[in-house]
């Protein structure tokens, strides 16, 4: 007995350290990883912000983070097991308790990475969060990601394999008419979309100024949200970042039923895209339309109907845009930016972004209503016509953008429905013949050499 009580007292003793820390000890609510290749992030979710300090080992690589004021925890623990075997950048992750207030976190690498590690403030349903990005040590090109999804093995069984070495072909043409400006107009090819081919024209001479299609079409689909960013979440459950990848990628494959097209994803996976960075995808492979797909919630569950939005380069054409805009803008907060590693590039950036737009707004109306007009067929539109406002995803000042809201996933009725795989291919049919409709009247001139960022 007498035992036992000096082992309580040396226990107590020992214990007063951190009794008296306990005013800056965190404590752990969630830690998450997201893996990609693009990038995989890691982050640990607190009741107080961390401090932490971090350095890279080589041979083998590793990286390794001191985060002070915390305690090695089973929440903290979770981390190793939430690693996948198949993340492209982490092997394995290690934590122990290096001092008695420092925690240490090293995660084995499989390849060099350039990490970044920020902190974010509370917003929406997070608290403080401790973010680890590790990027390659080169950025992936979206226009070798372009090809490299055309190197996969074919998603659908009806993708004969003799089509492969076509469509190596094709690419292989598309990038080379990437690399250098197009050259003038030749052979015309079919229609991009239309299913019928014309009769074939008389074999005179085309004029210089004959919009002949003799390129590929390539399309920038971006599915909202991901990562720590759910976007909007229906009553039973079903994230909005969820369905409309699923409905990215079934389009996806969709259009590249059509030889002359070829569709760049800003996303692929469950990872967060900042809204810049969405962009600057489209604008690498200098896609010829960028679609954003999202699914959204409104403040009673009543609210139903698919909506197309556009960019407006003044006010908004209702207080609903605006408000869906502003919603809409504030994923990077959500989703976790790091602001330190942004703003090097955010003169450029700004720049791009102010530019006048008004071409750009015009010929994004015309594919907005196309699309709204498929979409009509399906169910209900919220609003029988194209919305405007200042959405940042679609500045993409030379590529005509326009931002699908598919339907109100605060709706039960809505949500039942964008679960369903039958009506998300009636979506995606629907997204299609928008598209087919809007190239068969504006087809793609000759591709123009333009920045890139
Ligand atoms: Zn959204």
């Amino acid at each position: 007995m007498k035992r036992r009580t000096s082992l309580g007292l040396l226990a107590l003793l020992l214990k007063a350290p951190d009794t008296l820390a306990a005013g800056s000890q965190a404590s752990i609510v969630a830690v998450r990883v997201w893996p990609a290749t693009d990038y995989t992030r890691v982050t640990i979710e607190s009741d107080r912000p961390l401090a932490a300090k971090h350095f890279l080992v080589d041979s083998p690589h590793r990286l390794v983070i001191d985060i002070d004021g915390l305690s090695l925890s089973p929440g903290l623990r979770e981390l190793i097991g939430k690693v996948k075997a198949d993340d492209p950048y982490i092997a394995g992750v290690r934590v122990g308790q290096n001092t008695p207030t420092v925690v240490r976190i090293v995660l084995d690498l499989k390849q060099a990475a350039a990490p970044q590690i920020f902190t974010l403030a509370p917003v929406a349903a997070y608290q403080h969060r401790l973010v680890f990005d590790l990027h390659p040590k080169v950025e992936t090109d979206p226009l070798v990601t372009l090809v490299q999804d055309h190197d996969k093995p074919p998603a659908a069984a009806r993708r004969a394999e003799a089509a492969a070495s076509a469509v190596n072909d094709a690419l292989e043409e598309l990038i080379q008419k990437i690399e250098r400006p197009a050259p003038p107009a030749a052979v015309p090819a079919p229609p991009p979309v239309a299913a019928a081919p014309k009769p074939a024209p008389a074999p005179d001479p085309k004029p210089p100024t004959a919009a002949a299609v003799d390129r590929l079409i390539v399309i920038a689909l971006d599915p909202g949200h991901g990562g720590e960013d759910p976007g909007a979440v229906g009553p039973s459950g079903l994230k909005e970042k969820d369905v409309v990848l699923a409905v990215g990628l079934k389009l996806r494959e969709r259009l590249q039923t059509n030889p002359n097209i070829r569709v760049l994803m800003t996303r692929d996976a469950d990872f967060f895209v900042p809204l810049q960075d969405r962009v600057r995808k489209a604008r690498r492979v200098q896609a010829d339309l960028f679609v954003s797909i999202h699914a959204d919630a409104f403040f009673t569950p009543q609210a139903r109907g698919a909506s197309v939005f556009v960019l407006s380069d003044g006010a908004a054409t209702s207080a609903a845009a605006r408000w869906m805009a502003n919603k809409e803008n504030a994923a990077d907060m959500v989703g976790g930016v790091n602001v330190g590693a942004a703003t090097k590039d955010a003169n450029v950036l700004r720049a791009l972004l102010d530019m006048s737009t008004t071409a750009q707004i015009k010929d994004s109306l015309k594919l907005g209503g196309e699309v709204l007009g498929q979409i009509g067929k399906i169910g209900k539109l919220h609003k029988p016509r194209v919305e405007q406002a200042g959405f940042a995803v679609l500045k993409a000042p030379d590529i005509p953008s326009i931002l699908v809201e598919t339907a109100f996933i605060s709706n039960p009725e809505e949500e039942k429905k964008l679960r369903d795989p039958d009506y998300q291919d009636r979506l995606v049919d629907a997204l299609a013949s928008g598209i087919a409709k809007y190239f068969a009247k504006n087809p793609p001139m000759a591709r123009k050499r333009s920045a890139t960022l």
